[in-house]
């Protein structure tokens, strides 16, 4: 049985349920868009983590041990005025729920107001959206409630929008942790998990998803033929 879900699934969910098992079957799959995206988050979390100056390694086993290091990182980046950020290289502090069975890594927390980390997610997009999307604010109030979980008074979170073409251009929107998104993300871990047990998901009816789709290739519900032929 499948216990942890990560925020990132939780995200995938609202996309298409299918990604889930294509998730499972074949990991990850790096296209020219989440490569252009992973690019630029480093790019800024490396500079982050840069100015905090040389880090000690600590050993992590326990989910306790994971919940100890994020708890010392952001009660001392909020005693600090600092900004914490999570590269590939470096993690610095994770958001976990274990009442939830939640865990992932934000990208940012800025604790320069010393009261509370304010996280940050970063999406790369070909346009820049007028209103933040539902997976993506799932996703973020999943990290929320897991920095919460650690003892840290969580009001709201912000997305950025980053124009794939350039890379400068954005727009950011606060998502608050209000009683609907808390429940929108309780209700969410548990149909990905339930997906993750039963590998049963019900996919997506859009054919312009599948065409966005890194899985289009390899998924058994992709539609992306069909699209092909409304195409021609
Ligand atoms: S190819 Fe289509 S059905 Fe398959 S995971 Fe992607 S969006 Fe879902």
């Amino acid at each position: 049985m499948t216990e942890a879900v990560f925020p990132s699934s939780m995200a995938d969910y609202w996309y298409c349920p299918a990604k889930i098992v294509n998730m499972q079957l074949y990991g990850s799959i790096k296209t020219e868009d989440t490569e252009r995206g992973s690019v630029y988050h480093e790019e800024v979390t490396v500079k982050i983590i840069k100015k905090l100056g040389p880090l000690r390694k600590v050993k992590i086993e326990t989910v306790y041990d994971v919940m100890r290091h994020a708890y010392y990182n952001i009660s001392g980046a909020l005693s600090d005025g600092h900004v914490l950020a999570n590269s590939e290289d470096t993690v610095l502090f994770r958001a976990v729920s274990p009442e939830l069975k939640i865990a992932g890594m934000p990208d940012k927390a800025d604790c320069r107001n010393g009261k509370e980390p304010i996280l940050m997610d970063f999406k790369t997009t070909k346009n820049l959206p007028s209103e933040a999307w539902a997976s993506n604010s799932i996703q973020l109030g999943a990290y929320m409630i897991g920095v919460e979980r650690l003892g840290f008074r969580q009001t709201c979170g912000v997305i950025r929008y980053v124009l794939e073409s350039n890379g400068s251009e954005y727009r950011e929107f606060k998502i608050y942790l209000d009683n609907y998104l808390r429940d929108e993300v309780k209700k969410t871990a548990e149909l990905v998990r339930s997906i993750l047990n039963s590998g049963d998901p019900r996919p997506t009816s859009n054919p312009r998803k599948c065409a966005a789709c890194s899985y289009r290739d390899l998924c058994q519900w992709s539609l992306f033929e069909e699209e092909v032929a409304l195409g021609t």
